[in-house]
């Protein structure tokens, strides 16, 4: 039986958040620490100590012996290095110490961690910053409870190696943008920008015994092999049907550890696909949010296996099923409350949402491969595009009353807004429902609904550091040449509205309100000349390109050096990733299918000989022979093929791109030829002979 909880008692209560600093910390050090959390001011290192004397206490007192510096390196996961707050003992005592030094600055190899040439192993050091942004926590488990430091992650000479400092910096940009067109609006209040963000998380849960079992899974977090099962997601069964009661103990679980965290988990529900679900959160400022969904991200791995469970946050974990994504829904709002995003009743009459609606229109016209390229790694380029998630089209989604209002304005001047108004449901005792002005499109990468945009197409397994530092990035920049151009106006009604006209009119092209898993948007996008960027190679390029390393360099997010050290990683992590795939192919391909299909071929054989010996008829055997013989010596020959170009593959070091490109259309290619016949083989033979779990076994187990 379930204990009762209340998310008042627990929510936060793991993390020294503002109450907790409120109460530990002397009121003067307390007023400075938060005009460094909130205005930005730069923190007075004269004050670290006694935060950091306090946090120990506060951590200690719930039973920490640890802490960390938790950092976002770029492998995309999080990563931490232990010390106990353990000082020289006094006369053989004990004595637990954490000094201001400690908690502000760690160090760290950063020769270990993707730095895409930056590192080399003989100049190792890195940094890690204490973020003060993001609020320090506890995190508990079997093992005990740690008191973990949020911090960027930078080398010895002050480039950035993480995820977050380049989110940090964006956030600044914008913000730094924003004020001055708000200013231009009389706004007087308002001290600084926000950016906020609430990541929808999908995932699957599958039985943990079965993934034992599957040595593709284990290596790579996706499965390399397998036939459809009888039953896929075609009776649309599973989204939204009741949750099961394995799966509801695992939710409530994650729940209860991540309220703790202070991270707001609110919604829950089953996904598309047999085994997936997903997780959204309400939303939060940028940065705590990216720090929340890592946080969720490790949660849901570690809490699955309470449950005899495993959790796959790959974006394609079974062929022929939907695959898991991450919707970034991302909006900008002031620190006195005003949601710059909020259109309004009359939207038409709310000339300072429709500027910066149109900024983003702009921005993401002009940067889309930026946008696009935010949402790549090796495991979504199995879905974009595929009729399960976006297009790898980048367009945006007004929705039909924006739409009318920016044809009003084109053609003169906008006048009217469409509204929603009521609707019946036909039955007497229903309530009458508010209608939206606007329907919703579940088919764009970038919709606006409602008050925010939702950014559809980032992976289930990355970072939303990278989404939203683009996001803010473009916007700021579309935002400082709107101010350069309305602060010089003679008559500022006249240029906004013309400078609105001009910019819908320009950017229009990346307006999409149709089905975006048609063919013909792709024809049509291409009319239109956008740029349809299939898959993860294609997309590095478009980092280094003089007019991404500009646009970087003027708003500071990320210098040319930084940029290209992210391209090399980039093409690293691809290289290493599909690597790992056909090593493991290649080793389930002959130590684990080869063998079972001889086998099970031999007894076919032998089978088929005794019937003929015993003068039956032998044609069922025969035509069941022949067709393994066949598709085995397809498998055998693939197999060969794929060892060939892996090898191959591994000696074309020195230019990571053309590495990267081999990869994929020999290596990757290779995979897949080598996938046709195993598959088939599934089919031929006995299920008690094959080696692993197949996927009506996986998907159907929970
Ligand atoms: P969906 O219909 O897309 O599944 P959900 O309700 O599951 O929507 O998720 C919507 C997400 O958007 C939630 O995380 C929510 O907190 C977030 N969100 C709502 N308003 C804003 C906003 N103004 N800015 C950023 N995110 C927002
Ligand atoms: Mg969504």
């Amino acid at each position: 039986m379930y204990e009762k909880i209340s998310i008042p008692e627990i929510f936060g209560m793991n993390v020294f958040n503002d109450a907790m600093m409120r109460e530990h910390l002397p009121k003067q050090v307390y007023k400075e620490l938060k005009n460094t959390i909130e205005k930005g001011e730069m923190l007075n290192s004269s004050i670290a100590d006694i935060i950091a004397n306090a946090m120990k206490d506060w951590a200690v007192e719930r039973g920490a012996t640890h802490y960390t510096h938790w950092f976002q390196p770029m492998t995309g996961i999080t990563a931490e290095k232990h010390d106990s707050f353990l000082a020289p003992p006094n006369n053989g005592k004990a004595i637990m110490e954490f000094s201001g030094k400690e908690l502000i600055k760690g160090e760290s190899d950063a020769s270990s961690f993707p730095s895409g040439g930056l590192r080399q192993t003989f100049e190792a050091r890195g940094y890690t910053a204490w973020d003060c942004t993001s609020p320090a926590f506890l995190r508990e488990d079997a093992a005990g409870i740690t008191l973990y430091i949020p911090t960027a992650f930078c080398s010895y000479t002050g480039e950035a190696l993480d995820k977050k400092t380049p989110l940090l910096r964006s956030v600044e940009a914008v913000s730094k943008q924003a004020m001055r067109i708000l200013h231009l609006f009389g706004n007087t209040t308002a001290k600084k920008i926000n950016v906020y963000s609430g990541a929808e998380q999908e995932y699957f849960l599958i039985d943990r015994s079965m993934y034992n079992q599957r040595k593709d899974l284990i290596f790579t977090g996706r499965t390399l092999f397998g036939a459809a099962p009888p039953k896929g997601q075609e009776l649309d069964d599973h989204y939204f049907g009741s949750i099961k009661e394995r799966v509801a103990c695992f939710m409530r679980e994650l729940n209860i550890e991540l309220w703790k965290l202070g991270v707001t988990a609110k919604t829950q529900h089953n996904e598309v696909a047999p085994s997936q679900h997903e997780l959204a959160p309400i939303y939060d400022d940028c940065n705590r949010a990216a720090d929340h969904n890592q946080l969720v991200m490790e949660a849901m791995k570690r809490i699955a296996g309470h449950h005899n469970l495993t959790c796959l946050l790959h974006e394609k974990p079974f062929a022929g099923v939907n695959g898991s994504g991450k919707h970034n829904n991302w909006s900008l709002g002031t620190d006195d409350g005003q949601n710059l995003l909020n259109p309004g009743k009359t939207p038409h009459e709310n000339a300072q949402f429709l500027v910066f609606l149109t900024a983003i229109i702009k921005g993401v016209d002009q940067y889309a491969e930026l946008l696009r390229l935010a949402a790549a790694n090796p495991g979504n380029d199995h879905r974009l595009g595929k009729q399960e998630a976006p297009p790898a089209i980048i367009s945006i989604f007004l929705g039909d009353q924006l739409l009318d209002i920016f044809d009003q304005i084109e053609h003169g001047g906008a006048t009217t807004s469409i509204q929603g108004g009521k609707m019946r449901v036909g039955v007497n005792t229903l309530p009458y429902l508010k209608r939206d002005a606007t329907d919703r499109n579940r088919t764009s990468p970038f919709a606006f609904t409602g008050n925010k945009f939702e950014f559809r197409m980032p992976p289930s397994s990355g970072s939303i550091s990278g989404p939203n530092f683009v996001l803010n990035t473009i916007v700021a920049d579309v935002l400082e040449e709107f101010a350069e151009e309305l602060e010089k106006a003679e008559d500022f009604n006249t240029a906004m509205h013309e400078l609105i006209r001009k910019t819908y009119i320009d950017h229009k092209r990346i307006i999409f309100d149709g089905n975006g898993y048609s063919d013909n948007w792709v024809q049509e996008a291409e009319r239109r000349g956008l740029s349809n960027i299939t898959n993860m190679v294609d997309s590095v390029p478009y980092l280094t390109e003089e007019k991404s390393i500009e646009l970087f360099e003027r708003h500071k997010v990320l210098s040319r050096v930084e940029l290209q050290s992210r391209s090399e990683i980039m093409y690293e992590s691809y290289i290493k990733q599909i690597n790992i795939e056909a090593k493991a192919m290649i080793d389930i391909a002959s130590k684990q299918i080869r063998p079972a299909v001889v086998k099970y071929a031999g007894e076919v054989a032998a089978s088929l000989a005794a019937m003929k010996a015993a003068g039956f008829d032998a044609s069922v055997e025969t035509e069941l022979l022949q067709e393994i013989n066949e598709n085995i010596k397809a498998f055998h020959e693939a197999l060969k093929q794929l060892a060939e170009v892996t090898h191959e593959a591994a000696q074309l070091k020195a230019d990571s791109r053309l590495q990267a490109v081999f990869y994929r259309d020999r290596v990757f290619a290779a995979m897949e030829k080598l996938r046709v016949p195993a598959d088939r083989l599934e089919f031929l033979v006995d299920e008690k002979a094959w080696p692993f779990p197949t996927y009506g076994e996986l998907l159907y187990n929970v």
